[in-house]
């Protein structure tokens, strides 16, 4: 606020020329958080701002809330401009986690605290803290509701009544978020030994993460590689049992094009489709059996942890940090904040996602 630059250009005349500083002695009227969002195209983002504004505001704060339309340019500029309108603290959801390192050279001189929410910022020093969830986790969660669909595996980890081969296709999200890795790496690490022992197999050959990788996780990029796929590995009348779908979007871009050739009709059962993010319209396709699971991250969580982070350090404290090792971006290892994921399958919609109130059961039958 411009109470703090007044006080702290006075306080030590030539330090940075920001809003930053501290703010310790403010009141919550006077500042302000800047709130970078990737896009509107994902619901989840969309629940993640609204939460962040809320709460912050709830608090008395003053919230400058921006979405990039996943345009990396757009997002930059938004940062500027937070920075050069005088935020106190900023919190951001990056599109491309290198993308920033100007603007968070330009927060740091401003001393203005960055939290990387989400997805962590890569190659700059200037990140103060991140909160996310397990992305490993995520990955791991993923392939096991990929395992536990095909009855490769329980869902208390033994060993499940089928044996396979079955055929699987595995898609990644995009290469420039870091989340990515963590999750193609985790569902990797746990489906290696059904890969190694034959009880799965990808047809197509493409396993590494560049060739499974879906840039900015465009519901219709996937569709068409699926369709690709199709095409060219399963034209022979090989059926498809399984595919590890790393998003919702994503997930009903493959059902797409597995609907548009005749999976899900007749004798053709649609495979064993993954996700993330609970998206209701997912949701709807879990509970009428279309999509087989999804990781349900509660954003309510997560709005929550950014905004303590913030609040912190506009009190002049330190976040506090349940990892200190896991997230290294690359200069150094960010404090994180990770939250615990859960699996959605059509037999826990209620009592994880309706009984807690994340959604209404209208919502859940409407998709929306
Ligand atoms: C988030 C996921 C989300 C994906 C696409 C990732 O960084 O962690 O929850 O599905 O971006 O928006």
């Amino acid at each position: 606020g411009s109470a703090a630059m007044a006080l702290s250009l006075a306080a030590c005349s030539g330090e940075g020329a920001g809003s930053g500083g501290d703010t310790s002695g403010e009141k919550p009227a006077s500042l302000t958080i800047g709130v970078a969002m990737p896009t509107q195209t994902s619901e989840r983002w969309i629940a993640d701002g609204k939460a962040v504004k809320e709460k912050l505001e709830a608090k008395g704060y003053k919230v400058d809330l921006q979405y990039a339309g996943d345009d990396i340019p757009t997002q930059s500029q938004q940062v500027d401009q937070m920075i050069t309108q005088g935020a106190d603290v900023l919190i951001i959801a990056a599109i491309d986690g290198t993308a920033l390192s100007g603007q968070l050279q330009a927060a740091a001189d401003a001393k203005i605290p960055v939290i990387a929410y989400d997805r962590l910022i890569r190659g700059s020093k200037n990140v103060d803290f991140y909160v996310s969830f397990d992305n490993y986790k995520v990955g791991v969660a993923q392939a096991t509701a990929l395992l536990v669909g095909l009855g490769l595996q329980n869902k208390d980890g033994s060993k499940g009544s089928a044996t396979g081969p079955f055929n699987v296709e595995l898609f990644a999200g995009s290469l420039d978020d870091n989340n990515t890795q963590y999750f193609f790496g985790g569902a990797m690490d746990t489906l290696k030994p059904f890969l190694d022992n034959g009880s799965l197999r990808v047809k197509s050959g493409q396993t590494r993460i560049e060739q499974a990788a879906t840039l900015r996780w465009q519901q219709e990029t996937a569709q068409k590689r699926m369709e690709d796929l199709l095409t060219s590995s399963y034209a022979d009348g090989t059926q498809v049992h399984g595919v590890l779908a790393p998003y919702d979007g994503i997930s009903r871009g493959i059902i797409t094009a597995l609907q548009n050739v005749g999976y899900g009709r007749g004798k053709k059962k649609l495979p064993v489709v993954t996700g993330q993010d609970a998206e209701v319209a997912s949701i709807k396709l879990i509970n009428d059996g279309v999509q087989s699971s999804t990781v349900f991250k509660d954003l309510r969580l997560l709005a929550e942890q950014a905004v303590l982070a913030a609040e912190a350090y506009l009190k002049d404290q330190q976040p506090q940090a349940n990892d200190t090792k896991t997230y290294d971006n690359g200069v150094k290892v960010v404090p994180a904040y990770l939250l615990p994921i859960q699996t959605v399958y059509k037999d826990n919609i209620k009592p994880v996602l309706i009984d807690s109130g994340y959604y209404t059961a209208e919502e859940v039958a409407a998709g929306q």
